[in-house]
């Protein structure tokens, strides 16, 4: 789609390319769309408000009662396709008992019937809709323009994902586009410098739709290239032993399947908090839950720490494990627990 910088009338426009991806790589907004809208039928579609640029932000819920509450969340980065993929295939898995490429995953499903599930498909429409279908097959220098964004004089937006000050805002009408890290606002999806609130009304409305749904954790998706779970680094030391837990089983059942998964990120004892606010802490602190984050693959080419290299539903497949063990830990209530800890008696 062309991307016309607002605020002016600059004639630039970036023609974002299509990409064309696998039927099961269910990535594209518009797609997405389609589908909540029509083929929904074991789960109810929430329309929970509208992003930045008026698109709608969506809650796909498999009730349950009187199961544990968990979420899945994906396109928090619109330049991490897989994840809005990835949640297209957990909801087709849940409505049909395949994912979209008609395979099953039983033992998922099998934890899957025994919760209570929130699915945000895309948290972040205005990112997503401004970056590729996929970067399967692409260098890592072209996932960073679409992750940053363009300035007007067609240079890069200055948003380092490394930094300890990283941007936390950019004027759109400075702009050609504003990437996906950011919210067609201009703010960074995933980063504040208070936890007292979000300034992007799309995490800020999904926080005011868990508050109070007695929501024991969510699994955030993310794709950064390569395989870990993050320990969340200001959440409290009763959380640390869950996130270990997860690592094991995680390992195990990665290893099982000829895949290799990193090391816990963040995992000191205790683990250093950044200096800003994630996300994590902000749904955590607001509605009482624990929140865990999964950086999954895009299939960059290269550099040789993308060999071996993944099929895109390996891919796919890697998230879907990575949530099995999630639901799993959910159903023994070690979340709760934890929560509980720390919270006081719900
Ligand atoms: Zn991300």
């Amino acid at each position: 789609m062309p991307i016309t910088p607002t605020g002016d009338d600059s004639p630039t426009t970036i023609r974002i390319p299509q990409i064309a991806v696998p039927e099961f790589w269910l990535s594209n907004f518009g797609k997405i769309q389609n589908y909540l809208r029509r083929r929904l039928t074991a789960g109810t579609l929430h329309d929970i408000g509208t992003s930045s640029l008026g698109y709608p932000l969506q809650v796909v819920e498999y009730e349950r009662p009187g199961c544990v509450k968990l979420g899945v969340f994906g396109g928090t980065h619109g330049h991490e396709p897989g994840t809005n993929a990835s949640c297209m295939n957990l909801i087709h898995l849940l409505e049909t008992g395949r994912d979209l490429a008609n395979e099953p995953h039983d033992d998922l499903l099998r934890l899957l019937e025994q919760v209570h599930l929130y699915i945000v498909p895309c948290v972040n429409p205005d990112g997503r809709t401004v970056c590729p279908d996929s970067f399967y097959c692409q260098a890592m220098q072209n996932v960073v323009v679409y992750s940053n964004g363009l300035q007007k004089d067609g240079s890069q937006i200055p948003y380092d994902c490394e930094a300890t000050e990283p941007c936390y805002y950019f004027d759109p009408a400075d702009a050609i586009f504003v990437g996906g890290q950011f919210v067609g606002s201009g703010y960074a999806a995933n980063r504040r410098l208070t936890d007292e609130h979000s300034d992007a009304v799309e995490v800020q409305a999904l926080i005011d739709f868990v508050r109070d749904r007695d929501i024991d954790a969510i699994f955030d998706l993310h794709a950064c290239g390569n395989n870990f779970a993050i320990q969340t680094r200001s959440h409290e030391a009763p959380y640390w032993p869950i996130m270990r837990e997860w690592q094991t089983r995680a390992e195990a059942l990665f290893g099982a399947k000829g895949r290799a998964l990193r090391e816990l990120f963040g995992d000191g004892d205790p683990p250093e908090a950044p200096g800003f606010f994630f996300n994590a802490a902000l749904f955590h602190k607001h509605a009482q839950l624990m929140f865990i984050a999964y950086e999954g693959r895009q299939g960059y080419i290269g550099h040789r720490v993308n060999i071996p290299m993944p099929t895109e539903w390996e891919i796919i497949d890697d998230y879907l494990g990575a949530i099995e063990v999630f639901v799993g830990l959910g159903i023994e209530e070690q979340y709760a627990k934890a929560n509980r800890e720390v919270f006081g008696t719900q």
